[in-house]
Formats: C-alpha cells, sequence, structure tokens
C-alpha cells in the first residue's frame, strides 16, 4: 500500500531524515485534503497516484514532512479513515503535536482502528533525543504527546520506533530501558531499525554512518531487553548480522526496488525470508559484512 505524503514541512530537523530538500519546496496546497482526495480516488481506480510503495500490500502509511502540521490533518485522516474501512492505516510523526491534549482526543476520535500511530525517539532523555531531532524541546512534547494518547480510550495503536545511527546506537539498551519504564502497561510495538542513507540522512553521511553490523551488534547486546516487550521488530536488518533467537523479529520493511540481494544472497538458505541490505547502503558500503546463512538459520 502506498506511502501518502500528507505534509511536507516538519517543525523537527532529525540529522538523518529521509525526506530530501526539494520535497519541502513543494507548494503546500499539493497536500490539502482537496487535492488528498483527488489522489486517493485516482489510486483506487488503478492509477499511478502515488510514487512510493504504491501497490505492496500492508499498511496505508500517511507520512511528511510532519503529517500533523497539515491544517486539514483531522479531516483528512476522518476522509482516510471513511474511503478506506477495515484497512490499517498508519500515521508516521514526531509525536510533538498530540501535546496538546485537545488535539490528540480530536485525531483518537477520526483513527478508528485499524489505526496505527507511529512515533520516533532518539534516546532516553532530552539531550540525546533533541540532539538528533534538531529542537531544543522536542523530547518532552514528544513523550508528552504519547502519554496523551496512551490516556485515551480508543486510541490508535502505538507504535515506537528507535531508528539507530552513529549518534545513538550505542545507547539502544538505556534507550529501550527507558521505553520500558516509561510505558509499562501500556499497548504499544517498539521497532528499532537502522536509519536510510536518502535524503538528509545521505547528506549527513559524515555524522551518521554507521555499518550494519556494529548497529545490529547494539541490537544482539539488547536481545533479552527485546523480549521483554509485548511486540517488537526489526527494520532494515539483514538476517545473517542477527542473533538467531532475534531473526523472528525481523520484518521485510522495504519495497523490492529499494534493497538487493548481493553476491553472499546467492547461496543463502535464507533469501526468502529477509530484507538484503538497503540499496543506498550497497552502494555506500558494500556486501562485505553478509555471510549466507546454510540450512534452517532463518
Ligand atoms: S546473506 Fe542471507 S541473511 Fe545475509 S543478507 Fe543475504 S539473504 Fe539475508
Amino acid at each position: 500500500m502506498p506511502d501518502i505524503p500528507v505534509w511536507n514541512k516538519c517543525d523537527n530537523r532529525c540529522v538523518m531524515c529521509a525526506n530530501t530538500s526539494a520535497f519541502a519546496l513543494n507548494s503546500r496546497r499539493h497536500y490539502f485534503l482537496k487535492r488528498q482526495a483527488v489522489r486517493l480516488e485516482r489510486h483506487l481506480r488503478g492509477a499511478a497516484a502515488y510514487s512510493k510503495n504504491a501497490r505492496v500490500a500492508g499498511a496505508w502509511n500517511l507520512t511528511g514532512g510532519e503529517p500533523t502540521l497539515n491544517p486539514d490533518f483531522l479531516r483528512t485522516v476522518a476522509y482516510f479513515r471513511r474511503r478506506l474501512p477495515g484497512e490499517p492505516l498508519t500515521v508516521l510523526s514526531n509525536g510533538r503535536r498530540f501535546s496538546d491534549k485537545a488535539f490528540a482526543a480530536a485525531f483518537a476520535a477520526a483513527a478508528r482502528p485499524p489505526f496505527t500511530l507511529a512515533v520516533s525517539l532518539h534516546g532516553p532523555a532530552a539531550a540525546a533525543h533533541d540532539a538528533v531531532a534538531g529542537v531544543k524541546g522536542a523530547f518532552a512534547q514528544t513523550l508528552a504527546g504519547l502519554k496523551n494518547i496512551f490516556g485515551l480510550p480508543g486510541a490508535p495503536f502505538v507504535e515506537i520506533r528507535v531508528i539507530l545511527h552513529k549518534l545513538n546506537y550505542r545507547g539502544l539498551g538505556a534507550t529501550l530501558k527507558f521505553i520500558k519504564r516509561s510505558f509499562r502497561g501500556r499497548p504499544y510495538r517498539v521497532v528499532v531499525m537502522h536509519y536510510e542513507q536518502e535524503g538528509r540522512g545521505a547528506r549527513n553521511r559524515a555524522r551518521l554512518a554507521v555499518p550494519l553490523s556494529s548497529t545490529a551488534r547494539a541490537v544482539n547486546a539488547a536481545a533479552r531487553s527485546l523480549a521483554g516487550f509485548s511486540e517488537a521488530r526489526l527494520y532494515h536488518f539483514p538476517l545473517c548480522l542477527l542473533k538467531p533467537g532475534l531473526r523472528r523479529l525481523a520484518v521485510i520493511s522495504l519495497p523490492p526496488e529499494d534493497r538487493v540481494y548481493p553476491r553472499p544472497c546467492r547461496a543463502c538458505a535464507a533469501r526468502t525470508a529477509c530484507v538484503g541490505l538497503m540499496r543506498p547502503y550497497f552502494r555506500a558500503c558494500g556486501a562485505g559484512e553478509l555471510k549466507a546463512l546454510a540450512g534452517s538459520g532463518a
């Protein structure tokens, strides 16, 4: 199902944002509800209305920029919900806008199930998170937003994402502990992923680049902690870099055109269950970290 950009501006300036600068320069009017409705109707009639993941099965992702900054956001959510009954919808957000209780309540009323709110946390404390988000105070607002959403009966399911790169991967264990402590007893899933080398993430390569084998080592070291979540997923990690016990958490998180299976994958027994390598990562770093798995390795 497609990625649907709902707004092209953002109030965070995350160092690893995968959007290009050209995207933020598009006119705002492309994202108002009237245009969204025209595009969705075209898509439903089979036309090529969306450029990313257009025909991939799974959730419909309402993305940005920061979707909640669209002045039509709540009406847009209600529109997609009404027009796609029973389809899983996901909003990808920095979570800050939900620190406004009234806004969080209006969102929860519009975002009827099956609906997921995916919010990224970049570290276990304000200093770590805000350094990645590029905005002082972002951590406090994101946290308040999550707490408001969790406090609303019938609110959408929450996914908390931790996107790893050189600035924060060493703190993964502390971040997972913080999440567990802060949202004990709440229904949510945690997703840990390696960052994508696109947009600002590619431009900031010198600050962010870290081998997948290093972030996978941090994930492997956090295996016990991950086992303590009611649901955990790993995105963008080749199975051969993960401990056997963690491989079942790995999800093929990218469409076929965004990933590659280099030479070591040809002899690998796990290939059909594995995401392979992100295409930009392969271009920048090659496939030297991969090792074909034998037999029941997956
Ligand atoms: S070698 Fe196998 S496990 Fe490793 S990336 Fe390739 S397909 Fe995946």
